[in-house]
């Protein structure tokens, strides 16, 4: 019997990466994002995790991004990437060659050597560490520390060790291993590029520099507060001259290379230069409700799926399909067909960044 073919939403986009977030909680505050300080009443256990990747990989979604709040507050993260490994290569009656990528997203202070080996063993592939400054005072204010300047520099050191215990772990920047996430807001942490980018420079890392995007409805964003990507891509130019190679279809980030052969830059530009003409990311929080767009106002609650008790119908895979089969989101361009200027001031009601996982 033929395998049966990945569904495509109402525009024409397969599946493709699964974002998996495993706790909406947070050890920092940085104030763009404003992660919640409990966790939803009723968090997936780690088979009910595994059981939904499975569906997923199943339907397409071929890569995972373990992501939260902040992901490695959760003490059974390794043992749910170990208990993932069987779902690589290709299964029967799928759709797709099973998980071909499992990725972390993590802000990196809880990135001991040890956990960062552990990580490794388990079989995790990729991590991407979340960094908006290089010195105490600009860490401590994007973090949303109480402490102030030493409060940031403590926290840049954890950091910046967490990069080398990632390294030496066997997280390989030359070869997209080991990345490193910024989000640049004007007039808050715009001084900060060329440091970010001569540390990730200096260390062989990519940084991949994010537009401040209107997620959720606690952060107080302002059109003006977004510094657009390609201005960004001007400054550090300047200093370092760039090659743009595009954005890979699918992805969020269009990379750069510096002529001089020193690591790659890339630039999420999801304000200033919407990508949702081919967007294959299907997000799903730690209580288990998916969500078709980072901008969507709500979800579909998939544990009647999960639970054993359920009387739902059909079966978690066909929910998933039906879900990805009615996706019509394209919130971003929208955003910018209605107002080319990008100053929209719609009141909705949002789903917060570190609930919905970033
Ligand atoms: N705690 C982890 C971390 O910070 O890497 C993972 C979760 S975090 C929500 C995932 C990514 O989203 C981070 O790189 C963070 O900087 C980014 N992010 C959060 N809020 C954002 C916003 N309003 N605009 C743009 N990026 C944002
Ligand atoms: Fe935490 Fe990441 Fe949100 Fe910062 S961006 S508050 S590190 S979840």
């Amino acid at each position: 019997m033929a395998a049966p073919t990945p569904p495509l939403d109402q525009l024409g986009r397969p599946p493709g990466v699964l974002r998996l977030s495993l706790t909406a909680r947070c050890n920092l505050a940085c104030p763009y994002c404003c992660p919640d300080s409990h966790d939803p009443p009723e968090l997936l256990t780690l088979p009910e995790r595994v059981e939904l990747v499975a569906a997923a990989a199943e339907l397409g979604f071929s890569r995972l991004r373990l992501t939260g709040g902040e992901p490695l507050l959760n003490k059974g993260l390794e043992a749910l990437v170990a208990a993932l490994q069987p779902l690589r290569g290709v299964r029967e009656r799928s759709c797709s060659p099973g998980l071909s990528e499992i990725a972390l997203t993590t802000n990196g202070v809880l990135l001991s050597a040890e956990r960062a080996r552990a990580l490794r063993r388990a079989g995790l592939d990729r991590i991407t560490v979340s960094l908006d400054g290089t010195d105490g005072a600009s860490v401590g204010r994007m973090a949303g520390l109480a402490g102030g300047v030493p409060a940031g520099e403590a926290v840049l050191e954890k950091v910046l060790a967490a990069l080398d215990h990632a390294r030496r772990a066997g997280f390989d920047p030359a070869t997209g291993g080991l990345k490193l996430n910024a989000v640049i807001a004007r007039g808050q942490n715009e001084d900060q590029l060329l440091p970010l980018a001569a540390l990730a420079r200096q260390r062989g890392i990519e940084l991949r520099l994010i537009e401040f995007m209107d997620v959720g409805n606690r952060n107080g964003w302002q059109p003006d507060q977004v510094l657009p990507a390609a201005e960004m891509v001007r400054r550090i130019g300047i200093h370092w001259p760039l090659e743009p190679l595009g954005r890979q279809a699918h992805g969020t980030a269009s990379r750069w290379r510096y002529r001089d052969g020193v690591a790659h830059l890339a630039v999420v530009a999801s304000i200033s230069a919407p990508f949702c003409g081919d967007c294959d990311r299907l997000r799903i929080t730690a209580d288990g409700v998916a969500y078709t767009c980072l901008f969507a106002s709500s979800g579909v609650d998939l544990k009647p799926w999960l639970r054993p008790s359920s009387s739902a119908a059909d079966s978690l895979s066909g929910a998933l399909r039906g879900l990805w089969s009615q996706r019509h989101d394209r919130y971003s361009e929208e955003r910018k067909l209605e107002q080319p200027s990008g100053n929209v001031t719609t009141p909705r009601s949002l789903a917060e960044m570190a609930y919905l996982g970033g």
